[in-house]
């Protein structure tokens, strides 16, 4: 590993400003799950170092008719949360899909996002449920939805000393899931995950929203799938259409972990499921 300056300062000011010193030469720690191990690897070799940890503004769990989601939030605590579980279960679920117990308490739910990662599974679900972005640096803070912040593998709308803040997610107006694909259970990335979220009246679909991971460069909603389910009666011909369509919108690669063909093919099957899953739920 190369050598490093390293700072851990106590405010979003000062962490803003040493990152802007350094003309994005400079990385944030917060876990460190990715980051560390991309450095020792050499895949990165930052010229600084920035530990965000001691920043109280990143921190916090909080319902207030809304959810406040701090950074530093951990994996783990999104798993355990009373809150989390009560008004948001899938984004539970989602956290419990995800690396191992040991993992889930370093890592932290800014780290997820921010490392961009295609596969990341906080991606699609938080897409899924309109989460904001609460972004802030040295022209001050900006919000943004979620579904704009990724803009690449790795990359992202964040400028040069910006630091993600957190998420603001109102609360869900119908039934929302994660599906992850993986070989394995636990301590794998997803080969496909999918987040949906639905708005139901009257066998009708008022909003929807089809979210993708791991099948494009970025996390990717399926904007047509999301217009074919609320253009008219929720019958099983428009589901299977919506899912065809999610597949079509997907724009996966052939890797280790799967094949495009595999994966487009899973995106129909996934979408499919779970949106039968969650209209026989409200049922
Ligand atoms: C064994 C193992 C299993 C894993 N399993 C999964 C899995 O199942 N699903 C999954 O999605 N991921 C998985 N991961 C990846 C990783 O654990 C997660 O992405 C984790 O949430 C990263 O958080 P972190 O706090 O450790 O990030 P860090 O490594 O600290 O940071 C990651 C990146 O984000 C930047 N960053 C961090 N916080 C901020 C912020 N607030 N503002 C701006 N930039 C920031 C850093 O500069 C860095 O570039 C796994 C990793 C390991 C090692």
């Amino acid at each position: 590993m190369n050598s490093f300056d390293y700072f851990s300062p106590k405010s979003l000011s000062e962490a803003s400003e040493i990152l802007a010193r350094y003309h994005g030469e400079a990385r944030a720690v917060a876990g460190g799950t990715d980051l560390l191990l991309k450095m020792k690897a050499g895949r990165l070799a930052p010229k600084a170092v920035v530990n965000i940890k001691r920043i109280p503004e990143l921190r916090g769990l909080t319902f207030n008719g809304h959810l406040m989601i701090g950074a530093l939030t951990t994996l783990e605590e999104l798993k355990r949360s009373p809150v989390i579980h009560e008004h948001y279960p899938a984004l539970a679920e989602a956290a419990n899909t995800m690396a191992s117990v040991q993992i889930r308490n370093l890592a932290t739910v800014g780290g997820n996002l921010c490392n961009a990662a295609p596969s990341a599974d906080l991606a699609p679900i938080l897409i899924a449920l309109k989460a904001i972005a609460r972004i802030a640096g040295p022209g001050g803070e900006r919000r943004l939805p979620l579904d704009e912040f990724f803009t690449g593998p790795g990359a992202t709308v964040l400028a040069p000393g910006e630091l993600l803040v957190g998420l603001k997610v109102l609360r869900p107006d119908g039934p929302a899931l994660y599906l992850k694909h993986s070989p394995r259970e636990h301590m794998d990335i997803a080969v496909v995950g999918v987040g949906l979220s639905l708005q139901l009246k009257e066998g009708r679909c008022e909003s929807a929203r089809v979210a993708l991971g791991a099948v494009a460069p970025t996390p990717l909603r399926a904007r047509n799938a999301e217009d074919e389910l609320t253009s008219g009666p929720l019958t099983a011909d428009r589901i299977h259409r919506a899912a065809k369509l999610a597949a079509e919108e997907s724009k996966p690669i052939d890797d280790v972990r799967g094949s495009a063909w595999y994966r487009r093919r899973m995106v129909e099957v996934m979408t499919r499921r779970g949106l039968e899953t969650l209209i026989t739920s409200n049922e």
